[in-house]
């Protein structure tokens, strides 16, 4: 690049600074075409195909036309010639009819196009939409180019996209589940013009348990309800004040996520932690429950209370609200 600048600088002729000196940019101005733009401002400035004449291959078809050059294709509705715009000089055909000769077939009329506002219906039986291609919605041409071609009803995968949600009464529509719920069910969110998200708490939990442990929020609900609201294991509430975590088996799924089928009961944060500490070794938490069982006799720990080095009063304490079987030791040792 720099050796070919430098090249064209030592061919300049002496006195021409580099702005009046014929430059890139004034070749491709050339090559642009000067007709008025079809929406009728400005010039057209599409890449002209016709040089001399600078003009595009739109625009040439429109000059042609004004000399009385137009596409000698068979015409419709009972007109001999079709007489539209042609597309190359030298066929004297326009751009449907050049198509229909490449493609080998016989000339044939073409079909007239809807005016504008006016679509035609995709030719499948019950679809509706609006045809793009060989008389099919977008959906349906592509089933027809894939595979062995045969069509089948399409299938719509997402709710209709929309940047509005209706409101009423103070309730927001949610994006996914489509209900009408009040303000609080829906997160706080800076991105979006009313400052919450555009679904709701329940439908972006149900979508993380979807991604992240293959099971629905139904599902989660229904083990919450099974275990009354609490640890499967410690019997304890979430503390946190969030829920409780769904714990899978490692030994299938090894990371955080699960494929669904090794979820096993929803557990408290501890809980959970200490399963995943503990690499899903039974054997491991077996011999640390001895371990600490055998330190805590060694040094007279029962439930919470040295027996060994409480004082009277402690004890006295220890006695009157702990378990039974503590009272029953003091009792013993007070004898
Ligand atoms: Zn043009
Ligand atoms: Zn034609
Ligand atoms: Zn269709
Ligand atoms: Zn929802
Ligand atoms: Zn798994
Ligand atoms: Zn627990």
């Amino acid at each position: 690049m720099d050796e070919l600048e430098a090249k064209a600088g030592s061919q300049r002729p002496k006195g021409y600074s580099d702005l009046s000196y014929p430059a890139r940019n004034m070749r491709a101005m050339e090559t642009t075409c000067i007709r008025l733009a079809r929406s009728g401002e400005g010039v057209c400035g599409r890449r002209a195909v016709k040089v001399p004449e600078r003009l595009c291959r739109y625009h040439f078809g429109e000059y042609l036309a004004e000399q009385g050059i137009t596409c000698v294709g068979p015409g419709s509705d009972g007109e001999e010639l079709c007489r539209r715009n042609v597309y190359t000089r030298r066929s004297r055909l326009c751009v449907s009819h050049r198509n229909q000769k490449a493609a080998g077939e016989e000339l044939r009329p073409i079909r007239h196009t809807n005016p504008p506002g006016v679509k035609t219906p995709c030719r499948f039986p019950d679809c509706g939409r609006p045809a793009k291609a060989h008389g099919l919605c977008s959906a349906h041409d592509a089933q027809s180019r894939s595979g062995d071609g045969t069509l089948k009803p399409c299938v719509v995968r997402r709710p209709e996209r929309r940047s509005t949600f209706y409101r009423v009464d103070g309730l927001k529509e949610c994006g996914m589940c489509l209900r009408l719920l009040p303000e609080e069910e829906f997160q706080d969110s800076k991105h979006f013009k009313d400052a919450k998200m555009w679904h709701c708490r329940r439908c972006a939990a149900d979508f993380h348990l979807r991604r992240t442990f293959g099971i629905t929020i139904d599902r989660y609900e229904e083990m919450l309800a099974e275990q009354g609201g609490v640890c499967a294991r410690c019997k304890q509430p979430e503390t946190n004040g969030k829920r409780l975590s769904v714990d899978h088996n490692r030994k299938c799924c090894p990371t955080y996520k699960s494929c669904g089928r090794c979820v096993r009961r929803l557990l408290c944060h501890r809980c959970n932690w200490i399963v995943g500490r503990a690499e899903e070794s039974a054997e491991l938490l077996r011999n640390l429950a001895a371990y600490i069982e055998e330190w805590d006799e060694k040094l007279g720990w029962v439930d919470g209370v040295n027996l060994k080095t409480a004082s009277a009063t402690e004890l006295a304490n220890h006695a009157q609200t702990g378990p039974q079987a503590v009272w029953l030791k003091v009792r013993g040792r007070q004898e």
